[in-house]
């Protein structure tokens, strides 16, 4: 970009900003505008991949926030939302410079974008905890989250100018969470462009075929949807009720989760189409209900009454499918202006119009992410994330209690859910149910539609363990665990202890678990105080029994492939020692079956490595080595002194003692120097020197000089001296160190 056209491009940027500001009160504006400025300001010379100025992505994401519905407040953190993280301006200074809630919505948005970083490099564990942190951080301010979202929607907007890698990681993250949190949040519009981006990075092919079936019919829905709407709009207008009528095609995501999903092939897809009536009046949509049944034939049992029964995000409209007039069915959703716009951005909607939601109902909007994290306190972070997944993509029935009222929950939901929903009491005292009149299992999945009666008694027994594994609803679960976390204390441990040594014992592992050090780790890991706390854990469920001994196994593991090395290398340190036992000095030559006498080389011969040689006893004089073909040797061999003769061999590479110096600390203690000699001794490790030194803080450092042969010796060594009790670090010291 020339200067000239990027001052032309931040021009643009600028005008776009004062449109956004134009939607607020003056003074609101006005701080916009400001927080652009200061925003610009602070990211003036960094750039996006593209190359464009990075500024462009905090104004895409301020317009996306306000077409969302959020306050001016939400617009300032999107222009700012990346300051703290990427620039030199902190969250003091943007609470300085705009307001502390500001600042408060930057800092919760700068949180989950490190998240995201970290979550890329680090472990699946760490990624779980991490999220954990996001919705716990969600769950302080809604808004936060919404930030998040319209900077993703622009992020996956621009993805093309990632890496490939990235751009999948990106699109997988988006489609796990960002999309089924926009959906609960109501954000329909927000979900169907984050679903169908990243589909099209994750199933390119996929996506092309859907998007190409739908181009090329596009022509013929065009007239079908245009010929639909003028007949209702004609209808409607006959009998005085003001509407507008759109038509629209499904998203690409939802096509695709029909045809892979469902497995359905193109032809069996009906309802690629939506065609919405908007009225002005609540009572109105009712009516328009009947008259669309007047002129197209409902499919039956394709009825949808969400006016009435709102679904949990909050979403409500009337849905009916009914045949055209060329028998091809689809579906016509009825609403008023404000569930359009609710359905479109969600709870979202309602920041604005301040007199639209009160406080109490903003509440509830977002109570299911309060719920969802209170449900959660009992259980580990890969649990939660699980769970919350689920939650997330559940789909819901709606069954109702004998006098009427609604039970919202997750497809393939039991009775044992319903009476949870209810009430914790009620659950806790079930003894059965009854279903439209009929006695079910408890593992009956419920339907939309159907009446559920629970059965319950005074002097039940309680929940039984297995409904834990029957359950559908995560709340259901906890509220179970927490009884019998509760009630059954020492039933928990016993239980626990059973299942636990049980299955230690078909995994062959109860013997290794008896070391202190492994039950130590263990119990660390799963930050349980004693072992009575973990058993009394898996009793009741709070944690995964087949998670611990997952640990259990790799901990066993990791320990014996220590041992094993060591084990391995012991034994070639003892083949190597036990050779240089045989040997004289440090010539370089081996004799064979005398150690450590003095070895000199005959002036008659002087052999050199390589050459054949052999020894000659002299009593007093050591070992005299010649060279085998020497004439002395022939000689003397001749001479019948056979016996004094003895087999000699080079030692190669194998011979050179070398020096080590090794430190040692240690908390302070009378005999540890001992200990530490005797160790090496064990080892026939010959020390040179040692030294020992109180430092202040109530340790001792011990300096030693040693003599190895190679550096698996040493590690060895060190290996050995660390598992001294008491001995908190060994180490090698290198010159200068
Ligand atoms: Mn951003």
């Amino acid at each position: 970009m020339t200067e000239q056209e990027e001052r032309e491009y931040l021009q643009r940027l600028q005008a776009r900003v004062e449109k956004i500001a134009a939607d607020f009160p003056e003074k609101e504006g006005k701080d916009i505008v400001r927080a652009y400025a200061y925003a610009a300001e602070a990211h003036k010379n960094q750039r996006r991949k593209s190359g464009e100025p990075y500024i462009m992505h905090p104004v895409a994401v301020a317009e996306n926030i306000n077409q969302m519905g959020l306050d001016a407040e939400s617009v300032m953190a999107g222009l700012l939302h990346d300051t703290v993280e990427d620039t030199a301006v902190t969250s003091a200074d943007i609470a300085r410079e705009f307001s502390p809630a500001v600042a408060m919505l930057v800092d919760g948005v700068t949180k989950l974008t490190q998240m995201e970083h970290t979550a890329y490099s680090t472990k699946e564990e760490q990624q779980m905890e991490d999220l954990r942190k996001m919705f716990i951080a969600m769950a302080k301010d809604i808004r936060v989250i919404m930030i998040k979202l319209a900077d993703r929607l622009h992020n996956m907007r621009t993805i093309q100018f990632q890496k490939p890698q990235k751009q999948r990681d990106i699109s997988v993250e988006t489609m796990e969470i960002y999309a089924p949190l926009a959906h609960r949040l109501g954000m329909q519009g927000v979900k169907w462009e984050l679903e169908d981006r990243s589909l099209q990075i994750l199933d390119p092919v996929g996506y092309k075929e859907i998007s190409d079936y739908l181009e090329d019919k596009s022509h013929g829905f065009s007239a079908f949807l245009e010929a639909t709407k003028k007949r209702i709009e004609e209808k409607l207008e006959q009998v005085g009720i003001p509407c507008q009528v759109k038509a629209r095609l499904k998203s690409v995501y939802s096509i695709y989760r029909k045809l892979y999903g469902q497995n359905l092939s193109f032809s069996e897809l009906y309802d690629i189409c939506a065609t919405r009536v908007i009225v002005k009046e609540l009572t109105d949509c009712y009516n328009v209900l009947g008259l669309i049944h007047d002129i197209y034939k409902p499919v039956p049992g394709r009825f949808k009454d969400y006016i009435s029964t709102p679904k949990p995000n909050g979403y409500q409209s009337l849905h009916t499918v009914v045949i055209g007039t060329e028998g091809i069915p689809f579906e016509v959703q009825i609403r008023t202006e404000e569930m359009d716009h609710r359905a479109e951005y969600g709870i979202a909607a309602h920041w604005k119009y301040k007199d639209g939601l009160k406080g109490s109902q903003k509440e509830e909007a977002f109570a299911w992410v309060r719920q969802l994290i209170e449900n959660q306190q009992d259980t580990d972070a890969t649990d939660f994330i699980k769970n919350i997944k689920t939650d997330l993509f559940a789909d819901e029935v709606y069954v109702f209690t004998p006098r009427g009222d609604i039970i919202n929950l997750p497809q393939g939901a039991t009775p044992i859910d319903f009476a949870y929903a209810i009430h914790s009491a009620v659950g806790n005292r079930m003894t059965g149910a009854k279903v439209n009149g009929r006695i079910v299992p408890i593992d009956y999945q419920l339907k939309s539609g159907e009446i559920v009666d629970v059965i319950t008694a005074k002097n039940s027994t309680g929940p039984k363990r297995d409904w834990m594994q029957i359950v559908k609803t995560n709340s259901a679960r906890s509220k179970i665990k927490q009884w019998f976390k509760k009630e059954r204390r020492e039933e928990n441990i016993a239980e626990g202890q059973a299942v636990f040594e049980k299955e230690l014992r078909v995994n062959l592992l109860y013997e290794p678990f008896q070391q202190p050090e492994l039950q130590a780790a263990i119990l660390k890991r799963f930050e349980y105080p004693s072992l009575e706390e973990l058993y009394a854990a898996i009793g009741y469920g709070g944690v995964a029994l087949n998670r611990v001994i997952g640990k259990i196994k790799d901990e066993v593991m990791r320990q014996r492939a220590a041992e094993a090395k060591e084990a391995k290398l012991e034994a070639k340190l003892a083949a190597q020692a036990a050779k240089q036992e045989k040997s004289t000095a440090d010539s370089g030559v081996v004799v064979e079956g005398i150690g450590n006498c003095m070895v000199k080389f005959a002036k008659c011969c002087n052999p050199v490595p390589g050459d054949p040689i052999i020894g000659f006893i002299t009593r007093g004089y050591g070992v005299s080595v010649h060279r085998q073909d020497c004439a002395n040797v022939r000689a003397a061999k001749k001479g019948g002194e056979d016996g004094r003769w003895i087999k000699t061999d080079w030692v190669m590479g194998e011979r050179h003692h070398y020096h080590a110096s090794i430190k040692l600390t240690a908390k302070s203690n009378v005999g540890l120097g001992g200990e530490v000699l005797m160790q090496l001794a064990n080892m026939k490790i010959n020390v040179s020197e040692m030294t020992a030194r109180d430092t202040e803080d109530g340790y001792c450092d011990f300096y030693l000089t040693i003599g190895v042969t190679s550096k698996e010796q040493l590690d060895l060594v060190i290996t050995r001296l660390s598992r001294i009790s008491g001995v908190s670090e060994v180490r090698r010291m290198v010159a200068g160190g």
